[in-house]
């Protein structure tokens, strides 16, 4: 049985692994479940998969756990609080950690992981934006194993050679093509983006997903930071990876050869698929997606992405180039930015904004360090946040 630690079991990348863990029981034996503050979520999971472990972020919300299940006589040990996090995440019966807190919560649990030696399932991409290289250097250090579960950069993966050292001239690579849908506002009035409300920004056109990577895929800041995630897992050059608008989200990405072969990943738009494959590769197993019909898909279009439209995807190649604690503060800034939106306290078109006058403004530096990168994260949030108000 392979012990399994899900990290934000209760958000949308969390209950869809439980389904794919629950589809093959005799594989998978949930050792750990963490959540924020969703008592009621966290409750009916654990009656479902007893877990050793429950961890709540927020204390409150431990305490209420407990209570709600006193009467279940179920064996589960309550946790509360971060450091709580870090240390599911590192149990010596957990062989795989799925890190999929959302935002740079889910950094230090995920760094845990990798410390740890564990099998790591990543989605959470914020964790490789803040801290990409100390996060690649913490994997090989520790021989863990770092999985992609982002959809895009599981299809990257699945269309490299075998055992891909991240060498790509070395394995005839020439570009990477990440493929986005452009959100629902990829063809709208350039005029109406300023009015656009919470609701509309989180109606995805293909896909079912948390709040705020919703948001980020309106504005594609979500693709910006996938951009960054695709160069430090493939070891790419900023230029190596290029956007391709793709409505229709069938193929997930695609890697070019020097050969002229254009390698691609097609599937349903159903994060089950990543998920099972980064869970059982190097083998295969049924995720319960539905198969794809050519047929009915029918037509695949391809766009270039307009930067005028998707400002934040401009700021997220800016913010690479940059190097060093510059993709941790375009991260933060970008964070307390879609809060603010989702709180009616910002405009839709401000986020590009907020997260553009931070860049400028909080000074980026060498990163030898997590803390070099926490204090940049801290100083982002502090100054997007007097912005704002
Ligand atoms: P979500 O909002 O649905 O769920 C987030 C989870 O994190 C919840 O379980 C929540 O309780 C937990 N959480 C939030 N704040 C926390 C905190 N401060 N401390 C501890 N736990 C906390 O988000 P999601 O859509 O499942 O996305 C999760 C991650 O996966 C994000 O990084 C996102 O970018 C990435 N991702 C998601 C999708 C998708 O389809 N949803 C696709 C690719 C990548
Ligand atoms: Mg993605």
């Amino acid at each position: 049985m392979i012990g399994v630690t899900v990290l934000g079991s209760t958000g949308s990348i969390g209950a869809s692994t439980l389904d794919v863990i629950e589809r093959h029981s005799d594989r998978y034996r949930v050792i750990a479940l963490t959540a924020n503050r969703d008592v009621e979520k966290m409750a009916a999971q654990c009656r479902e998969f007893t877990p050793k472990y429950a961890v709540m972020a927020d204390e409150t919300a431990a305490e209420l756990l407990s209570t709600e299940l006193k009467d279940a006589g179920l064996d589960i040990e309550i946790l509360a609080g971060s450091e709580s996090l870090v240390e599911v995440a590192s149990l010596p019966d957990v062989d795989s950690v799925m890190a999929a807190i959302v935002g740079a919560a889910g950094l230090l649990p995920a760094l845990a992981a990798a410390k740890a030696g564990k099998r790591i399932l990543l989605a959470n991409k914020e964790a490789l934006v803040m801290s990409g290289q100390l996060f690649m250097d913490e994997v090989k250090k520790n021989n863990a194993v770092l999985l992609p579960v982002d959809s895009e950069h599981n299809a990257i993966f699945q269309c490299m050679p075998n055992g891909y050292q991240g060498e790509m001239e070395g394995v005839g690579v020439r570009q990477i093509l990440l493929t986005a849908s452009g959100g629902p506002f990829r063809s709208c009035d350039l005029n109406e983006l300023e009015a656009v409300t919470p609701e509309q920004a989180c109606a995805h056109p293909n896909w079912v997903m948390g709040r705020k990577i919703s948001v980020d895929s309106a504005t594609m800041m979500n693709k910006g930071l996938e951009v960054i995630e695709a160069c430090w897992l493939f070891n790419a050059e900023p230029s190596q990876v290029q956007v391709v608008i793709h409505p229709q989200s069938v193929i997930h990405s695609l890697v070019d050869y020097v050969d002229g072969s254009v390698l691609a990943q097609l599937g349903s738009p159903d994060m089950r698929t990543p998920i099972a494959n980064a869970l059982a590769w190097p083998e295969r197993i049924d995720a319960g997606v539905e198969k794809l019909n050519l047929f009915d898909v029918a037509r695949l279009d391809f766009e270039k992405p307009d930067y005028k439209r998707f400002p934040c995807l401009r700021l997220a190649y800016a913010a690479l180039e940059a190097g060093g604690s510059a993709s941790a503060i375009l991260n933060a800034a970008n964070e307390i930015a879609v809060d603010a939106f989702l709180n009616g306290q910002l405009k839709f078109t401000a986020i590009s904004s907020v997260v553009e006058q931070t860049l400028t403004a909080v000074h980026s530096v060498a990163v030898n360090s997590l803390d070099q990168v926490l204090e940049a994260d801290q100083e982002a949030r502090m100054f997007a946040k007097r912005l704002i108000q």
